[in-house]
């Protein structure tokens, strides 16, 4: 047995979504666990990834991107937030939004030095981070209103702090966090050298007319954030992991480095498709973002009615509810039992803490048709009305 693999991986278990997914295969359960759609995005846009992977092209595009994609990213980022990243140099596509991510930290982390997660956080971020030997220092955010106060900011940015990764709109609370928040955020971090990671994979999937404001859209912020998109979120693909980053191009330049030993390029079919649906199918998000809302609402009425504390969701594919009314257990013990016996599977979301608190939580994901959720609901019903 070798004894010297790196702890970061080695001390971790696989991820909390391939677990739950893979007991809820075997349990046959259905799985409002692991965020994934179960209806595929615009068929135009696969019709021209198909094409391209026939006729081509097939062999290395430039590691930055197609100039297609980059063009069609830079124009969506002007349409809908009036933001101008310059296409040869702003723009870098990746392997999904969790490659942008990891470019991204490896661009900005240095060893001994200090970045700022907020929890619960994205199970990716913390170990590119740690992995980089830079210190991780943790905003907590608690249930209801998962706000971001000036405090807790405060407690945790400094002289040392290299970069700070905020997401919005945020996996698993379904926060989109408001103009104050992001204006207070922008004041403390422009008191720092710090660099901003903005996390905004599910900026089209925000409910009851909010809006989703990037910080990098405040006075003096956009030369200091690096945005992550991802067309699997946009475009209901989650399997095609296209993705991009954008920002100034002092920093895209040194995630473009970071994205060129990670996985240099990307599949170009996938990219022709994917500038194909930016510049011609943004009607599909718009409307996907009116299901997913209704989506919410039958689950939240059902979830109340079976004594779940359901939390105020703004935006995602997610839902988060308190179970201490249901069960003594933690939400492990709860989320498996469900599975088990109820044939439903959630996330539990102490998951997205390295404290594992809270852990009376769990997330539900409703990016799934009606039906199934209605499914999922009356199978709860019936498992409560036996206990
Ligand atoms: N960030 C968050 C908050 C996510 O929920 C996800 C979901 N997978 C990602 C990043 C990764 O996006 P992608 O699937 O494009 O890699
Ligand atoms: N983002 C998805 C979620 O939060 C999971 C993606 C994955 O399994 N890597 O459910």
């Amino acid at each position: 047995m070798p004894a010297s693999l790196n702890p970061v991986f080695s001390n971790l278990p696989i991820s909390i979504f391939q677990q739950m997914t893979g007991l809820a295969l075997r349990h046959d359960a259905i799985n409002l666990g692991q965020g994934f759609p179960d209806q595929d995005g615009p068929a135009g846009l696969r019709a021209v990834a198909a094409r391209a992977l026939i006729d081509g092209p097939n062999q290395y595009p430039p590691s930055k991107g197609l100039a297609e994609l980059r063009r069609a990213v830079a124009a969506h980022a002007r349409h809908f937030y009036k933001l101008e990243y310059d296409p040869e140099d702003e723009v870098v596509i990746t392997s999904g939004g969790t490659e942008a991510l990891g470019a991204s930290i490896l661009a900005t982390a240095v060893s001994g030095d200090e970045f700022v997660l907020i929890e619960p956080t994205y199970d990716s971020y913390r170990p590119i981070v740690e992995t980089t030997g830079a210190v991780v220092r943790t905003i907590k955010l608690g249930p209801p209103d998962w706000r971001l106060t000036e405090d807790a900011l405060r407690a945790a940015i400094g002289p040392k702090t290299r970069a700070v990764l905020i997401n919005s709109p945020h996996n698993p609370a379904g926060r989109v966090f408001s103009r104050e928040e992001l204006e207070m955020l922008a004041r403390v971090v422009c008191e720092t050298d710090a660099v901003v990671i903005c996390d905004e994979v599910y900026e089209h999937l925000v409910f009851d007319g909010l809006a989703h404001i990037p910080l990098a859209t405040l006075p003096g912020m956009r030369d200091r954030c690096l945005r992550i998109g991802s067309a699997g979120k946009i475009f209901s693909l989650t399997g095609w992991k296209v993705g991009w980053v954008t920002g100034p191009r002092s920093l895209v330049a040194v995630a473009t480095k970071a994205h060129q030993f990670l996985t240099f390029t990307t599949p170009p079919a996938l990219q022709l498709g994917v500038a194909h649906g930016l510049t011609h199918e943004m009607d599909f998000p718009l409307a996907l973002t009116k299901r997913l809302q209704q989506n919410r609402d039958v689950l939240t009425v059902g979830l109340i009615r079976l004594g779940f504390e359901v939390q105020p969701c703004q935006g995602t594919y997610f839902l988060t509810a308190g179970i201490p009314k249901l069960t003594n257990e933690k939400d492990f013990a709860f989320c498996e039992r469900l599975i088990r016996e109820a044939g439903v599977a959630l996330i539990p979301l102490s998951a997205f803490f390295q404290s594992g608190t809270p852990d009376t939580f769990v997330r539900f994901a409703f990016c799934k048709q009606k039906s199934l959720i209605e499914q999922s609901l009356a199978r709860l019903e019936k498992y409560f009305a036996g206990k």
